[in-house]
């Protein structure tokens, strides 16, 4: 019987061809200008692109690990408030 026996037709694809590909992981690609960067290259710089400047979004991890801003954000002064007394309800 011949349908026991497979046909080789078909896409053949050539496993042993080498991948163009850079490997995942190392680098980034800059939504800015399309250069490709080394992690190592985005974490010197601050995770922002060293031709345009575009800001990445750092990694939640990478985050903690930076040091803090070098200009910290001042606090909106509070203003005290003086709440009425008949804002809240009453018993007599
Ligand atoms: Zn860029």
């Amino acid at each position: 019987m011949s349908w026991l026996k497979r046909e080789r037709t078909g896409i053949k694809t050539d496993r042993k061809a080498p991948r163009p590909e850079l490997p995942e992981g190392l680098w980034t690609k800059c939504e800015g200008c399309g250069e490709a960067l080394y992690q190592t290259v985005l974490d010197q710089h601050l995770w922002t692109c060293p031709n345009c400047n575009y800001h990445f979004r750092v990694p939640a991890r990478t985050y903690l690990g930076l040091p803090p801003e070098p200009h910290p954000v001042e606090a909106v002064p509070t203003v005290a408030r003086e709440t009425p007394e008949s804002s809240s309800p009453k018993i007599a």
